[in-house]
């Protein structure tokens, strides 16, 4: 396959590529390989002034577009997105190592979030209150609530920032996204659809550099009047903080420790095999990645022994390579993290079923990994390993099975097989976490709510109520003269 060149990435700010102010730049590597591929402009505080400029003019401009045009533009960068969906995947495979398939449906993925989002634009409905005497008209309007900063990590770099990109330019907010400095050049394609379908100066403004010092300095402003992040649960609440010492909304969408409980009475291949893509797909690297297997006693050994196999089959290798199912780690930093959690299980007394170790020397390669009967103490039963590693422990009743559901702070997506009707039921209203998906793996899709509850963040970026999130209520009330 020819390779298309990997671009470099500078900074999009009020409608112009730039460099940084410093010229300063960083590095991009590609996971598979180690090789340095391109470079990315990094923002120091002259850029980011100058975007918060831009973002402050845009509002004027955006915030005075109506709801159709801006739903126009917005299908008209969706289409452009799947006309270059194959060009994009390739960039995105060698900045951040996913399979080239799942590269691209990431980047038709967005195209749908674009859709919806710019239909939601056309139904930011308000209401009419009755007034109490005659003659008085109540209005409650939604408006735009202003521009919007958003913090997006690398496991998804577009797919992280679409969500927040879509619902902001859907309900009228302009927007600085700070997108992942590891894999800058496929979030930089999702700006240029944006760009090449119209989008007016300032209105969409994209910065890369030293996330913390970006992050401390955009919230506080004034200029910014919501925040929106993807990432860990410990930033997340660091970003928190900061937004609510300035009065500032915010979206936190954070850390989970997914479990995923099989009962006796599920069908176990279509349990395995769903867990297993779900599992493995992107190395792990993904927030709602099952992770706590919780399988009932009596069918425990066949699952495991299933799993097991499924993880052994998979093929590892460089994302662009036809074949290859699960590819590098984005980050080398993600190794020696997953070698101590399983070391760390390993030495409380779990069995290691398969995997556990890196693959060669060069690239970031982990092997599919398996842990069975992991006591309840280890770490990697407690704290999130956002890699290629599935942790398996038996339970006897659905209450004990709940118990363990609910024990972690954590609370974003959790899973179930049950061939029961009444088990699926209890399940549904007792699991503490923001997506119970049973039977099948249905997360995610733009229609439906994505987001946690706990220490998982809040709010939701998915579904009728995500656009609420960037609109405020203004009451309105006249009397006829
Ligand atoms: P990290 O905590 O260093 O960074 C996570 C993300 O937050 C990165 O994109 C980073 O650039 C950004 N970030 C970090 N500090 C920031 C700050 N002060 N201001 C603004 N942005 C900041 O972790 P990591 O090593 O990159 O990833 C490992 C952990 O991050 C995982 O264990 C997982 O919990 C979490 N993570 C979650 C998601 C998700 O989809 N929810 C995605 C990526 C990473």
């Amino acid at each position: 396959m020819k390779i298309p060149r990997y671009r470099d990435t500078r900074l999009f700010i009020d409608g112009e590529w730039r460099d940084g102010v410093e010229g300063k730049t960083i590095d991009v590597l590609d996971p598979a390989t180690d090789e340095v591929i391109g470079t990315v402009a990094h923002a120091t505080r002259g850029d980011l002034d100058a975007a918060l400029a831009a973002v402050d003019k845009g509002f004027k401009v955006w915030g005075a577009t109506s709801a159709f045009e801006r739903s126009q533009l917005m299908r008209k960068a969706a289409d452009i997105l799947r006309e270059r969906a194959g060009q994009i995947a390739v960039m995105m495979t060698r900045e951040q190592g996913k399979p080239l398939d799942q590269a691209k449906g990431e980047v038709l993925a967005a195209a749908d979030v674009i859709e919806w989002f710019a239909e939601e634009a056309r139904r930011t409905y308000g209401q009419i209150i009755p007034g109490r005497v005659p003659g008085v008209m109540q209005m409650a309007i939604k408006l735009p609530v202003g521009p919007v900063a958003a913090f997006t990590p690398w496991n998804f770099p577009i797919n992280q920032v679409v969500r927040k990109l879509s619902a902001a330019l859907a309900a009228g907010c302009p927007i600085i996204v700070k997108a992942p400095e590891e894999t800058p050049a496929s979030p930089a394609e999702l700006v240029r659809a944006f760009v090449d379908a119209g989008v007016p100066a300032g209105v969409v403004n994209l910065v890369y550099g030293v996330p913390a010092e970006i992050s401390e300095y955009l919230i506080p402003h004034p200029v910014i009047r919501k925040i929106s992040f993807t990432g860990s649960t410990p930033v997340g609440k660091h970003l928190a903080a900061l937004a609510g010492q300035h009065m500032k909304l915010a979206t936190m969408e954070l850390g989970g420790h997914a479990p995923a409980i099989i009962f006796d009475d599920a069908d176990l291949d279509t349990a395995v095999k769903i867990m297993a893509g779900s599992k493995f797909r992107n190395a792990g690297q993904v927030c709602v990645s099952p992770t706590r297997f919780l399988v009932q006693e009596g069918v425990y050994d066949k699952v495991v022994s299933d799993f097991t196999h499924a993880a052994k089959a998979l093929k590892v290798g460089n994302g662009l390579e036809e074949g290859t199912q699960m590819g590098p780690l984005a980050n080398e930093r993600r190794i020696p993290a997953l070698e101590e959690l399983i070391q760390d299980a390993v030495d409380q007394g779990a069995e290691l079923k398969t995997g556990g170790r890196r693959i060669g020397n060069k690239g970031n390669f982990f092997e599919p990994t398996v842990l069975s009967t992991v006591p309840k103490e280890a770490r990697i039963m407690n704290e999130e390993p956002f890699g290629p590693v599935a942790v398996f422990s038996p339970f006897t009743t659905l209450d004990e099975a709940i118990y363990e559901a609910n024990r972690l702070p954590f609370g974003l997506a959790s899973y179930a097989f049950t061939g029961s009707a009444d088990t699926a039921n209890q399940l549904a209203l007792r699991i503490e976490a923001g997506m119970t998906t049973i039977n099948h793996n249905g997360l995610a899709l733009p229609e439906v709510p994505f987001g946690g509850i706990k220490d998982s963040g809040y709010g939701t970026e998915g579904g009728s109520e995500a656009i609420n999130a960037y609109l405020t209520t203004k009451f309105v009330t006249q009397m006829a003269e």
